[in-house]
């Protein structure tokens, strides 16, 4: 399933090669995707319009066009969004084809159709569509500091990593990510949020920012793959230290890793290293 580090590499990929190209036809050759697609309102909202931009909040990509419209994509478990030769024959579970001028053609595929694909007014759109509204904070973009983590989960009690896991307060931190940077920082998936010190916040804010950016870099050696379509979809082969590593040796001390289940996910952890 694409993650915030997926997202954001496929924006960095698309980008080069869609600002400035202007939408020629939008075409729903199968609007049954979580959110049916909407076929005359992309086509208003779209069509004869240039894009302007490339943004991502969470795991929604926004391509913004020529007057106040905006292309709003979720590629749910399956999707990809790729730019392909205009010519190219359709390809099974191609849902929504957009012809730019010049000559090529993006293509949303979705196999498991969890995605979701519509078109809508760019101003307020963050603020005050139902997709966006519920977020919570970006951890990148500035990058997350200790003292607004710990805001975050003010008054909360709840195990450290539910917390960090929950899109509400914070977006982009899913199993792997949680579980890694709970590594990194040394705090064990367990802990209460309540009792997590200032200094230990800051660490953890460090590790979240610290690994979704390796996971960025390191999914960035491939982004043409990405925009073609070639690249491989799910997480990038960030180093994991602990997760999928249960009864292997920790890096750090060399401790046996282990599994424990929390709100039916796997967590990994080294118990010596983590309290
Ligand atoms: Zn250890």
């Amino acid at each position: 399933m694409p993650e915030l580090p997926e997202v954001e590499v496929l924006r960095r990929s698309l980008e080069p090669r869609l600002i400035g190209r202007r939408i020629e036809r939008v075409e729903v050759r199968s609007p049954a995707l979580r959110e049916p697609l909407d076929r005359r309102t992309l086509r208003r909202r779209l069509e004869g319009r240039a894009i302007v931009g490339l943004r991502r909040r969470s795991k929604y990509l926004l391509i913004d066009v020529e007057g106040d419209s905006t292309l709003v994509v979720h590629l749910g478990m399956s999707g990809r969004l790729t730019v392909a030769p205009s010519g190219a024959p359709v390809e099974a579970h191609e849902h929504l084809a957009i012809d730019l001028a010049g000559g090529e053609r993006l293509r949303l595929r979705d196999p498991r159709r969890f995605g979701v694909a519509f078109a809508a007014a760019t101003a307020g759109l963050l603020e005050r569509d139902p997709h966006f509204v519920r977020l919570g904070r970006e951890p990148l973009s500035p990058p997350l500091t200790g003292s607004e983590l710990a805001a975050l989960a003010g008054g909360g009690r709840g195990p450290v990593k539910t917390f960090l896991m929950d899109a509400g307060r914070l977006v982009g931190v899913g199993n792997i990510y949680a579980t890694e940077s709970l590594f990194r920082a040394g705090i064990h998936p367990a802990r209460s949020v309540a009792r997590i010190g200032a200094g230990r916040w800051e660490r953890l804010a460090g590790a979240v920012v610290g690994v979704l950016e390796q996971a960025i870099r390191e999914g960035g050696t491939t982004l043409n793959d990405f925009a073609d379509g070639t690249g491989q979809p799910g997480y990038f082969q960030v180093s994991l230290a602990v997760y999928g590593r249960d009864g292997e040796p920790c890096p750090r001390c060399g401790g046996r890793i282990r599994r424990l289940l929390q709100s039916g996910r796997s967590t990994f952890y080294c118990p010596a290293c983590q309290r």
